[in-house]
């Protein structure tokens, strides 16, 4: 036997706070309780047929078995920028300005290696997507965390950034719609943002993971619509919560072309690119008729409503979202985002996820996932109520 030392790397990373509640949850499992799971943001609905019909027929195809381009099929590319160019009016260069993904979570986590070195600074907001704080660490970077705040609704205040650490930073990761708390962007943000960027030498990376499941009408921007955001930075995409493709492993960052070069590079060295067959499918997912979108989107919309309405008339503070599938959630009044957690699993059967696992100024919050039906989100305003706080 031979003795097993994890690196410094892994032995690092904060310790994993769905732990408790993983242990917990499969007590309470155990116990006979059916649980109501709004604690991961997977789309609990199938992907559309006709991508799936096109990914049937793209894998009979023996000249997709082979290994992919690095860096995407032009055709998939180029489907891409088509779709910048309908969706937001952007225009980008599909052969230097797109990079297939295997995932966003992929491109997110790879490309600090591209740009961070030994002790460089990262700016990350917190509460945020976990991703992007241990990609810095991963690359031996360091992150300052920039904390969403109720009163700026949620976005970071480039402002209070010290002086000190702006001009250090290398690179900054956003997110809007923003997952944990659901909040949007202003187009004057994303302003501010190149500003700041531009002032600072800063390579921005945004988040665009839900610009397409939005409601009431609101169609969220594309960071890249902002005048010079083409010059300091990228856009990260994903079809998993589009399309419900969580499983099939498609996404795509587009922007400044040294950027996406660059994490075209790490990837070369790291894997050989998205399958085919999939990138084929990715293509009947962006160009194909969008009708699918509409429905996820209108169901979202009654869903969203029965647990805001609920929530709300059980004395809980909660904004309906304009976009995303989550609800950010006010903690009730001596709770703590753990604590609370706690109770609605054990006296209520209800997973959710406590704030403060997305980051320190998390803490007070939980969040919901509106990843279960209608009937069963009535479920969870009924056993909400019968719990009482
Ligand atoms: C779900 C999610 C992603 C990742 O999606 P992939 O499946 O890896 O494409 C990226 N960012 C945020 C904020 C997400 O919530």
């Amino acid at each position: 036997m031979i003795k097993i030392e994890k690196s410094d790397r892994l032995n690092s990373l904060p310790p994993y706070l769905f732990k408790e509640i993983d242990r917990k949850k499969e007590e309470v499992r155990k116990s006979g309780v059916d649980i109501i799971d709004l604690g991961v943001g997977d789309p609990d609905m199938p992907t559309p047929l006709h991508i799936i019909e096109a990914l049937n027929r793209a894998a009979l195809d023996p000249a997709n078995h082979r290994y992919p381009s690095y860096t995407g099929m032009d055709d998939f590319n180029k489907a891409v920028a088509r779709w910048y160019k309908r969706r937001f009016n952007v225009d980008i260069d599909y052969k230097k300005e797109v990079v297939t993904l295997i995932g966003s979570k992929e491109g997110i986590a790879h490309i600090p290696l591209a740009f961070i070195n030994n002790g460089d600074i990262a700016l990350v907001t917190s509460p945020g997507y976990p991703v992007y704080d241990i990609g810095v660490k991963f690359a031996g970077g360091q992150t300052y965390f920039m904390d969403l705040l109720k009163q700026n609704n949620f976005l970071p205040d480039l402002g209070a950034v010290p002086k000190e650490i702006a001009p250090k930073a290398k690179m900054m990761f956003i997110n809007y719609p923003n997952n944990p708390t659901s909040a949007v962007a202003t187009g004057e943000f994303f302003e501010e943002t190149v500003a700041f960027a531009e002032m600072n030498n800063i390579i921005v990376c945004h988040d665009a993971a839900y610009t397409e499941m939005a409601f009431d009408g609101y169609k969220p921007k594309s960071f890249l619509e902002t005048a010079g955001a083409k010059d300091v930075g990228i856009e990260f995409h994903s079809l998993s919560k589009t399309y419900n493709m969580t499983g099939w492993r498609i996404g795509f960052a587009v922007g400044r072309a040294e950027v996406i070069q660059a994490l075209g590079q790490v990837k070369s060295n790291i894997d050989s690119g998205a399958f085919q067959a999939i990138q084929i499918a990715g293509i009947a997912a962006l160009e194909g008729d969008q009708t699918c979108l509409k429905e996820t989107n209108s169901e979202y919309t009654s869903r969203r409503d029965i647990l805001v309405d609920g929530l709300v008339n059980l004395g809980f503070s909660v904004e309906r979202p304009k976009a995303t599938f989550y609800l950010w959630i006010e903690v009730p009044q001596g709770y703590s985002s753990a604590e609370t957690a706690s109770r609605l699993l054990t006296e209520a059967g209800i997973v959710v996820t406590p704030g403060n696992g997305f980051g320190a100024a998390g803490e007070g919050y939980i969040r919901m996932a509106l990843t279960v039906g209608k009937q069963r989100l009535k479920e969870v305003i009924e056993r909400i109520g019968s719990v009482g706080f």
